[in-house]
């Protein structure tokens, strides 16, 4: 599960992350509301949660902007305003779920896990496909040629990071970040021994990942 969570509280946004990403899901991070849509429009989230009052786009335009698109990714609102005519106003433009500021982390967790399950709902996370190599992020799962590799949660959430940046130099900050989490205590040296093990189990035949001297790794497809 991969979240966006848009709000310009830092410190909440940084508490919030690090709880989530404790759970397991994968979250990125934007603190205004234009950042937020150009990562909402671009990147495949299950789910989004918005702050309603934010700089840039204001929260409930954004959402009605993406409904629009057509995008329909669950959306959990955050406002600190809990009249009626707010909630309606944010359900109108098309949030699932809202929840009113402030709130346990314990509640936040559970409409998350609600709207996760709520059926027809989800965007069926998407596989990635290179070549004739096929990544399941959902069953952390590789298929080479109809052969099924086993993958750990940690090395499938670094393996969908460097296919969705494919042919960018992606820094080994950015994966501990994106795949550890920011508070994680886990050390730059992690990552190398993860490529490694990735490296290992997908072998050379249809991607690589090239080691950036003093920089991070690049997926390339093998020529
Ligand atoms: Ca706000």
């Amino acid at each position: 599960m991969r979240l966006l969570l848009i709000e310009d509280e830092e410190r909440l946004a940084e508490a919030l992350a690090y709880i989530l990403k404790k759970q397991n899901y994968g979250v990125d991070m934007a603190h205004d509301g234009d950042i937020g849509q150009s990562l909402a429009e671009s990147g495949s989230y299950d789910l989004i949660i918005l702050d309603r009052m934010l700089p840039g786009k204001e929260g409930v335009i954004l959402l009605r902007e993406l409904r629009e698109q057509g995008m329909t990714t669950p959306v959990l609102m955050l406002t600190a305003k809990d009249s009626i005519a707010d909630r309606v106003e944010g359900l109108d433009a098309g949030a699932d779920d809202y929840l009113v500021k402030p709130f346990a982390t314990e509640e936040l967790l559970a409409r998350v896990r609600a709207l996760a399950r709520r059926p027809g709902q989800l965007v069926e996370v998407e596989k990635l496909q290179v070549g004739e190599l096929c990544l399941d992020p959902k069953l952390c799962e590789v298929d080479i040629d109809g052969v099924l590799i086993k993958l750990t949660l940690k090395e499938s959430q670094l393996l969908e990071l460097l296919i969705r940046n494919m042919g960018q130099v992606i820094t080994k900050e950015q994966i501990l970040d994106r795949v550890w989490g920011l508070d994680s205590d886990v050390e730059v040296g992690n990552v190398e021994i993860y490529v490694h093990y990735l490296r290992k189990k997908l072998g050379s035949q249809y991607i690589r990942i090239d080691t950036i001297r003093g920089l991070g790794y690049c997926l390339k497809k093998t020529d």
